[in-house]
């Protein structure tokens, strides 16, 4: 008797399939195992004819006339999707239609790399059912640059002119739901790879409403973006869609938000999930995405967590018990290895070895006179000390910060930024005005930010003589420009029109409707312009800018994501040249420390990295604030200086030309190759070549135009065999 109850105990569990949580699954005490593809084979090598009605030998003549497969499945390089097993023949070919081999339009075929094959493999086994009994959901998570686009549109295509059971069509309407930004670009590809004759698409717009759509024959794909999808849901729900694919699919996060409460009432069984980040970080968040592509799969969001979010969670917290550990452990495998049947996640380091060279420079620029003096005002000023005793409530260390971040941009910009504040006559906050007490005097009497200098900022110089070389060496090449500022941007822009430089811009503040235009006009080999003035927070996640093979960071975010984004814009898959990458940043200044900070925290962690965080959601320390807030006069490098590396360190005449690349700087080839979306680490950092700025060895051209200003670099060359 337990509480008032009578128990009869029928079984016992075994400790493996608790720990595991297997016996709490529908599905019973079973493992899964997938189908893979060669078993699907062997198994097929039989199929059960005895079951079937025979039918009539002229209509089985006639049945295999129309069955032949669409494109030769013995064609050399031709790619031939599994058969279906037999169980899966017993439950979806009542009517015992021959199989036909599904083989992928050599079209098609001839574009798709190695892992894409594999990706549209996946994606063909899971909305066929074919991986799990019953299940047609999948989630693609490929990293961005491996063409989910591309293996989508295959699937598409393939399933719309066959399938496995007497070479019928699987599928006849295809609804594609993407952030507005991109649905132009998803017309574009299905262009692109099948051109607009094979296959007629439909985008949603102010124009092209989805009445059309519904009342016309002639289209099979509606693309149309989240915002739309909610105000047409009443029609669209009338239309019979037989692939539903949503991408950005992260935005379906939660299952009570209005998106995805829509389309989970669009009855559509087979459904694919695209995202480029990975999904199992947020275990509520999994949950939803799983359960959205293959529902009830988890049982109820209650059971779920009982079974692996608290217990998962739980393990990982450092009071955990050894006990609850290993639960914790048992029951996170389980979950991967069942989940993992229906969730493809690849990064882009598989494709990287098609890339072009990519050489990566951090280069450390000297400040400017001006800049040295403004920077020690302003760590002298009473704000700044404040700020360290953590003596004000609202600690205004956000906008010291910014301060500085401003003044290595160049000195113009803070001078702007004082001048607001003097002219508002509302300001209330002592102690902004405490931090620009006396700065005025530092600048000349007649000082015209719209007028400045090149010569005023260290980074600006650097940047100067860089697009100069660029220009000179490689007529025919392009740079992307990247700043997280628009008031830097203007100041960049400037630089632009005053040196005769063609260029073209992107920020927050260019309209949706135009981004596609000026990214394909960027790209094109017909385009003139030879700058691509980028804001990083413009974003967009599929931006493309690979007509750009020069890319320059001009300034630092805190958030190591926002800078990688940017650099894989450029270094992807359809760059031609070999790629540059430059990031600025000035010596000793606040950008070395926050460049420490991703380095140092990002490699700790290991984990996603959320764009949408910004300084305003860092913690600091008063400690941290106090290196913050420390300047570094003297330093060539202080990341170097805290690499611990020797490098540099006998400096001695005769050793002057031996250093730096002979030594240990180049350690194992194994480091040379970095995956781009991975954010570096110090230790990888290390096995960079490093140079002083003085170093006599530099072969590289473009930093040999610069080192007049610059205190020390660290490169990286990936992908050095396959040479321009
Ligand atoms: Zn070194």
């Amino acid at each position: 008797m337990i509480a008032g109850k009578e128990i009869e105990i029928m079984d016992i569990i075994s400790p493996d399939d608790f720990n595991s949580g297997r016996c709490f699954q529908l599905r019973g005490g079973s493992s899964a195992t997938p189908s893979s593809s060669q078993s699907a084979r062997k198994s097929f090598s039989n199929p059960f004819k005895s079951v079937c009605k025979p039918s009539s030998k002229d209509n089985r003549q006639n049945d295999f006339q129309n069955c032949k497969p669409r494109h030769d499945p013995y064609a050399p390089n031709s790619l031939v999707m599994p058969r279906p097993d037999k169980n899966h023949q017993w439950m979806l070919n009542k009517n015992c239609f021959p199989i036909v081999d599904v083989v992928i339009d050599p079209h098609l075929v001839h574009h798709l790399r190695p892992h894409q094959k594999e990706g549209v493999i996946f994606l063909y086994e899971s909305v066929m059912g074919m991986r799990m009994s019953g299940r047609c959901g999948a989630i693609l998570a490929d990293e961005m640059g491996l063409g989910k686009t591309l293996q989508c549109i295959s699937l598409i295509w393939t399933l719309q002119c066959q399938g496995p059971y007497g070479g019928k069509p699987v599928i006849k309407k295809t609804l594609i739901v993407t952030p507005g930004s991109l649905v132009k670009n998803w017309k574009k590809e299905f262009q692109k790879w099948l051109g607009s004759e094979r296959i007629k698409i439909f985008t949603v717009d102010q124009d092209h409403k989805v009445d059309e759509f519904i009342k016309s024959t002639l289209y099979s794909v509606l693309i149309i973006s989240y915002e739309m999808l909610l105000r047409s849901l009443d029609q669209i729900k009338n239309v019979k869609f037989d692939l539903l694919i949503c991408d950005e699919g992260h935005r379906l996060k939660n299952s009570t938000i209005k998106t995805t409460s829509a389309l989970i009432s669009l009855f559509c069984e087979k459904r694919i999930i695209l995202t480029g980040t990975p999904v199992q970080n947020d275990l509520q968040e999994f949950f939803a995405l799983i359960d959205f592509v293959n529902p009830g799969i988890l049982g109820s969001l209650s059971s779920y967590r009982k079974i692996y979010e608290e217990p998962i969670i739980k393990s990982r917290e450092p009071s955990a018990s050894e006990e609850e550990k290993e639960l914790g452990e048992r029951r996170a495998a389980e979950l991967t290895c069942f989940t993992g049947l229906f969730i493809l996640r690849r990064t882009q380091e598989i494709i990287n070895k098609y890339l072009p060279p990519k050489i990566e420079n951090i280069v450390f620029c000297r400040p400017a006179a001006l800049q040295i003096e403004l920077y020690q005002k302003l760590l002298n000023s009473q704000a700044v000390r404040f700020c360290l005793q953590g003596l004000l409530e609202n600690s205004p260390h956000l906008i010291c910060i910014g301060a500085l971040k401003k003044l290595c941009n160049h000195p113009c910009l803070l001078f702007n930024s004082i001048k607001e504040k003097k002219c508002s006559s509302t300001c209330d906050k002592n102690e902004e005005r405490s931090l620009y007490e006396g700065l005025l005097k530092v600048f000349p009497a007649d000082y015209d930010p719209l007028l400045f200098t090149e010569t005023d900022s260290g980074k600006l110089q650097v940047l100067t003589k860089l697009l100069a070389v660029i220009h000179e060496l490689r007529p025919m090449e392009k740079v992307v420009l990247v700043s997280n500022y628009t008031q830097t941007l203007n100041v960049l822009q400037e630089v632009c029109k005053r040196h005769g430089y063609a260029y073209t811009r992107l920020d927050g503040q260019t309209p949706i409707s135009q981004r596609q235009q000026i990214v394909d006009g960027f790209n094109s080999k017909y385009s003139t312009d030879f700058i691509f003035l980028l804001s990083s927070k413009a974003g967009g996640v599929g931006l493309n800018l690979i007509g750009g093979s020069h890319l320059i960071l001009y300034d630092i975010d805190w958030n190591p994501a926002t800078d990688i984004q940017a650099m894989s814009r450029v270094w992807r898959d359809g760059q031609k040249h070999s790629v540059h990458i430059y990031r600025l940043l000035t010596t000793g200044t606040i950008e070395e420390k926050i460049y420490q900070r991703q380095i140092s925290k990002q490699s700790l962690s290991g984990a996603v990295v959320d764009l949408a965080k910004t300084s305003e959601h860092i913690q600091f320390s008063v400690e941290e604030l106090k290196n913050l807030f420390t300047f570094h006069e003297s330093s060539h490098c202080i990341t170097h200086d805290l690499l611990d590396c020797m490098c540099t360190e006998d400096l001695t005449d005769d050793s002057l030309e031996k250093c730096a690349v002979s030594r240990h700087c180049q350690l194992g080839p194994q480091y040379q190759k970095s995956d781009s979306l991975k954010s570096l680490s110090m230790s990888q950092l290390k096995q960079w070549k490093h140079f002083s700025g003085d170093n006599v060895n530099l072969t590289d051209p473009f930093l040999e135009r610069i080192r007049g200003n610059v205190s020390f670099f660290f490169q990286n060359i990936t992908n050095q065999a396959t040479a321009e």
